[in-house]
């Protein structure tokens, strides 16, 4: 899909949300998947040799926000990671789906998004 064809969403006037003006067509990324409310695209730094991040469409801070405001579309950016997952190859032999939130995980764009993750064994959860 060509970048800048993705309907009539326009970024509110003066946001500076990053992933806000990847879905507003305003700033290139590479869309693998998108649905009336979801965009998977993938990460500009991959940490796996699949690395997608899925939003909503929609602008909440972060998952917990998103889940406490609208459950539905929370369910809808699993939904469309799970079609991501199936259509990268990922679901014979697995993959990661996490949400960084707040400080102590490490978020840096403040715009809910599930990183999916896989292709390659991706070790421990968590380094220590
Ligand atoms: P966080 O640390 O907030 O969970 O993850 C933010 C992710 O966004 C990082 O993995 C980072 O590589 C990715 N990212 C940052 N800027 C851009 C960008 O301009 N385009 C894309 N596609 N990904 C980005
Ligand atoms: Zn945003």
């Amino acid at each position: 899909m060509p970048d800048g064809d993705r309907g009539t969403y326009h970024a509110p006037m003066g946001t500076d949300c990053l992933f806000c003006r990847i879905v507003a067509g305003e700033i290139p990324a590479t869309i693998v998947r998108e649905t009336a409310t979801t965009l998977a695209f993938r990460d500009i730094d991959p940490k796996a040799p699949v690395h997608v991040l899925v939003i909503p469409k929609e602008h909440y801070a972060d998952v917990a926000t998103l889940a406490e405001a609208d459950p539905g579309l929370a369910g809808e950016v699993l939904a469309t990671a799970a079609v991501v997952a199936e259509e990268e190859g990922l679901t014979g032999d697995g993959f990661r789906l996490m949400f960084n939130t707040g400080p102590h995980a490490g978020q840096e764009v403040f715009h809910a998004h599930a990183h999916l993750l896989g292709g390659a064994p991706l070790g421990p959860m968590l380094c220590r």
